[in-house]
C-alpha cells in the first residue's frame, strides 16, 4: 500500500518526528520516510519541496527528537546545543521571508525542517506538547483540545487499542470475580 502520511502532530516539526512509527517498541519500529519516494510523499503532504538527502533529514529528525521528547515528558533542563548549531547554520543560509512575522525560507528541505523546529520552540505553547500514552507508539503532538485532555495520537488507533484493552481487562476481571 502506498504511504499515506498521518499528520496528527499539529505542527510540521512534530509530523517529522512522527515519520517513525512504533518508536518505543523496537521490534515494530518503522521509518516511514526511508526511501526517496516515501520522503517525496511526506513532503507533498506537508507542503514542502523534497530537495533533501535521506540521511540528512534523518539526522535533523534525531536532533529535533532529542529536544522535543524531554520537553514533552517534562524532563528539564533540555540540552539545546545541537539544535541551536543547526538553526544558526540554517538561518545563515536562509532567504528572508516576510514582512511579518520575522521568518526565513530555508535553503533546502533539511534547513526548512530545522527552521520549523525553531518555530515550534519559539512560538508554540510547549505546555501543550504531549507524547501518545500508548506504550509503543511514541508519536508527539500539540494538544489543542479545549480542556487539554488529548491522550492519544489518534483516538482511532492508539485510543481504540487502549479502550479494547480496558474492555478485555474488565471482562477478564468480571470472570474471575
Ligand atoms: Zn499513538
Amino acid at each position: 500500500m502506498p504511504y499515506q502520511p498521518e499528520l496528527i502532530g499539529g505542527h510540521v516539526a512534530l509530523d517529522l518526528l512522527n515519520t517513525i512509527s512504533w518508536r518505543l517498541e523496537p521490534s515494530r519500529t518503522v521509518d516511514r520516510i526511508a526511501t526517496p519516494e516515501a520522503l517525496a510523499t511526506w513532503c507533498a503532504a506537508v507542503g514542502l519541496d523534497a530537495d533533501g538527502e535521506l540521511e540528512q533529514i534523518a539526522a535533523v529528525r534525531a536532533t529535533v527528537y532529542d529536544v522535543v521528547l524531554p520537553i514533552a515528558r517534562g524532563d528539564d533542563p533540555v540540552d539545546l546545543r545541537n539544535l541551536q548549531i543547526l538553526l544558526a547554520d540554517a538561518i545563515r543560509r536562509a532567504t528572508p521571508a516576510g514582512p511579518r512575522p520575522l521568518d526565513w525560507t530555508g535553503a533546502d528541505l533539511a534547513d526548512e525542517l530545522v527552521l520549523a523546529a525553531g518555530r515550534l520552540l519559539e512560538r508554540e505553547d510547549l505546555s501543550k506538547l504531549r507524547e501518545c500514552q500508548d506504550d509503543g507508539c511514541g508519536w508527539l503532538f500539540l494538544d489543542r483540545s479545549k480542556n487539554g485532555s488529548r491522550r492519544w495520537c489518534s483516538s482511532g488507533d492508539c485510543g481504540n487499542r487502549a479502550r479494547a484493552k480496558r474492555h478485555y481487562e474488565r471482562v477478564r476481571a468480571g470472570r474471575q470475580a
